[in-house]
Formats: structure tokens, sequence, C-alpha cells
């Protein structure tokens, strides 16, 4: 599933492709992808200007004039892709926004069938609304903040990092890659942290995710960005996907357990405490 970094990848990618391109259409090919929306509603958005691109944890924001924005959740297998408009859609395909003024269209495709989109009403300040439940953007918490919140948690560190509610954007790659930056156990307690252990937390969450933005984010299966590129992080992951291989850092065999239903890689040399 695209995390934080790829959104954002996606985000930077469309920004530069739609900005300021007016919408001609769209077409609705899969209904299920609509929540809470009609297909005549998102008629009606024909002739608005494309104003901005924005993003929030996993969602993906394509900001119009007019105070209406259409908000997307990849999940699984959720792809855009800026198609020639003459270019065939495949079955995947989704929903397309038709582009004024040029031969593209931008497709939303799916093989899995998972990924939504939400029309929201209100300006760009108060689309805030749209995301109630949803933690704050990790990488603008500054250290005290990040403090505050742990302290007020029980539980293990993975369950805590793939918690929406507590950060918005993190899932299983970047958990498990943050907290073998942090030299933390998967399982440790999120309570019993030392203020040096939060420390570390917040220092390496920081690190691992601005990194990953960095490179493009990663591309584990089948994820693209908007160009279809693909992301380069991978090649840096530490722990995730390297279950039984060495360890980077110390050569122990990485571990790879089940918390809360999810794949957890870890160091157990590294990550002992
Ligand atoms: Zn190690």
């Amino acid at each position: 599933m695209p995390e934080l970094p790829e959104v954002e990848t996606i985000r930077r990618s469309l920004a530069r492709r739609l900005v300021g391109r007016r919408l001609a259409g769209c077409r609705v090919m899969g209904p299920h992808v609509l929540q809470g929306c009609r297909p005549a509603e998102l008629r009606q958005l024909r002739g608005l200007r494309v104003a901005d691109l924005g993003r929030r944890g996993k969602y993906l924001i394509i900001v119009l004039e007019k105070g209406v924005s259409l908000v997307f959740h990849l999940k699984m297998t959720g792809q855009f892709l800026l198609g020639g408009a003459e270019r065939p859609l495949d079955r995947h395909t989704h929903f397309v926004l038709r582009l004024a003024g040029g031969k593209e269209d931008l497709r939303f495709r799916d093989v899995r069938k998972f990924g939504r989109l939400r029309l929201v009403r209100g300006r760009e300040d108060e689309l805030e609304s749209a995301f109630s439940g949803l933690g704050p953007e990790p990488l603008q918490l500054g250290r005290d903040e990040f403090a505050r919140l742990v302290k007020g948690r029980t539980g293990r560190l993975k369950s805590l990092l793939l918690n929406q509610s507590f950060l918005a954007g993190i899932g299983n790659i970047y958990a498990d890659e943050i907290l073998f930056a942090a030299r933390l156990h998967p399982l440790a307690s999120a309570a019993g942290l030392s203020p040096a252990q939060r420390n570390r937390l917040w220092r390496s969450l920081r690190r691992v995710l601005g990194r990953a933005v960095a490179r493009g984010g990663s591309t584990v299966r089948d994820y693209r960005d908007a160009d279809g590129r693909t992301g380069l992080f991978q090649i840096e992951h530490k722990v995730y996907g390297r279950a039984s291989l060495p360890c980077r850092r110390c050569r122990q065999p990485i571990r790879r357990i089940v918390v809360g239903g999810r794949s957890t890689h870890f160091c157990p040399r590294c990550q002992s405490s």
C-alpha cells in the first residue's frame, strides 16, 4: 500500500502536470470508487481549474477552484496515470478526469478495487474537517509535541506507528524501517520508553520518511508515480522484506514476526530493547 512517501511523490508529480489545468469532464467506469457522491455531482466539476495538489496522511487531494476538492485513498493498488486521451482504457481504470486543452487525461487505476474517491466541499483551509480522527503529519511534528503524544499511549510500538489516529501516513514498510533506525524492538511498549528512546524515535521517523520522500518512495510491488516512475528507497530498506538476510549493521539475520496481523521485520541484536 502506498504510504506517506509514495503519496507525497505522487502529489509532487501530479502538481507539476495538473495545477492550472481546467477540467473538461470526467468519466466514472467503476461506481464502487465513489464514496458518498454521485457521478452527476462529479460531472458538474467541468470547467473548474486545478488550484493545488495536497496530501494528508495517505490521502491525495486534488484541490479545485470554488472550494471543491477530490480526495483519493489509493489503498492497496490504486495508481494515477496521465495518459494520452487516445490510448485505450484498460479494465482496471475506474475513473478518468479529462483535461481541457491537451491530449492527456488523468486516470485512476486500481487492480484490487479498494481505492476510494470523495468529493469534499469547503475552502482549502477548511479541508482538515474532512479528516477527523486522523493524527498529525509526522514530518510537521516537533520533538516536544511528539513526546507528549507518545506519553499518553499504551500498546506496542509497531501497532502504535501503524495507528492512523496517532500519526497519519505511516504503514508497514516505514514502521519497520523507523523502528530499526531508532533501535527499538517492535514489541516494546510505548509507555515504557525513556526520554532518550522517545527522542530517538522522533529523529528516526523524520529521517526515514524524509529520506524516502527524497528518493521517490519505495517500489515493492506495483507502485509508480503519476509519470510511471518507480521509487528508489527500497534499495535502502534495512529490514523490511529482508527476513533471514544479514542485518546491514551487525550481520545477525533479520527476523520476521507477525504483530497485529502485520508482517514485521527487525534485527534481534540491534533492536533488543
Ligand atoms: Zn543488527
